[in-house]
């Protein structure tokens, strides 16, 4: 299946995603962690994206698409993927469009007080990118992660004054992608304001909705 997994900062995507993205063996996708990787390893890429990603703000659209543009032409790609993060506004849609077609826009929503309410707590690791949350789903351990003992981080982005940008560029770019996968009759919208793996049942029966409709 070609997805992608839509909602705003601390809908919990990124979590649903690691998890769909396992059980149905295909690759997950995420243009922030690919940028966050290459800022660490400070890339080329990553020196064109720092100033961008640390101030909440989006990354050019021509940058963007042409990462996910490449990374979708490799082979782990043909049978499905789960993009977590891209697109972000209308013309970064319209240019997947012109490269993949996607099957289903997963949306989580959750209203902008839990989102807010929620980053507050999340943590990632600096070394894998796996994220917690120190309330909804904390680490086996103080502030280490389970997988590399890693100590745990907040994300630059995720400070307060850098959430409410955030957010605000949401409502105002992101959101109109979905009244546009509406209109293809390619969206399904999900409660985020539920326990994570009730969240995750609910996208796994729409997927299994969307399958049988085939
Ligand atoms: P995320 O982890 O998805 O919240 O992404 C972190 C940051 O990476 C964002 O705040 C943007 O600066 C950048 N980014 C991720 N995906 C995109 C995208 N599709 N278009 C532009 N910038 C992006």
């Amino acid at each position: 299946m070609k997805l992608t997994i839509l909602g705003p900062q601390g809908s919990g995507k990124g979590t649903q995603a690691q998890v769909i993205a396992k059980n149905l063996k295909i690759p997950h996708i995420s243009t922030g962690d690919i940028f966050r990787e290459n800022i660490k390893n400070d890339t080329e890429l990553g020196k064109k994206v720092r100033e961008y990603t640390n101030n909440g703000r989006l990354v050019p659209d021509e940058i963007t698409t042409e990462i996910v543009k490449d990374r979708l032409s490799r082979d782990d790609c043909k049978s499905g993927f789960l993009l977590d993060g891209f697109p972000r506004n209308l013309k970064q849609a319209r240019a997947l469009d012109k490269f993949a077609e996607l099957d289903l826009a997963i949306e989580v929503y959750i209203s902008d007080d839990e989102s807010v309410k929620r980053i507050s707590g999340r943590r990632t690791c600096p070394k894998c990118s796996k994220v917690y949350h120190m309330v909804f789903n904390p680490p086996k351990s103080g502030e280490f992660c389970d997988d590399d003992n890693e100590s745990l981080v907040v994300r630059d982005d995720d400070k307060p004054e850098k959430i409410r940008k955030r957010l605000e560029i949401y409502h105002d770019q992101t959101e109109p992608i979905i009244a546009y996968y509406i209109e293809q009759d390619k969206h399904v919208k999900i409660n985020g304001e539920q326990p994570i793996e009730k969240v995750t049942e609910d996208i796994e029966k729409a997927l299994d909705e969307f399958k049988a409709e085939l």
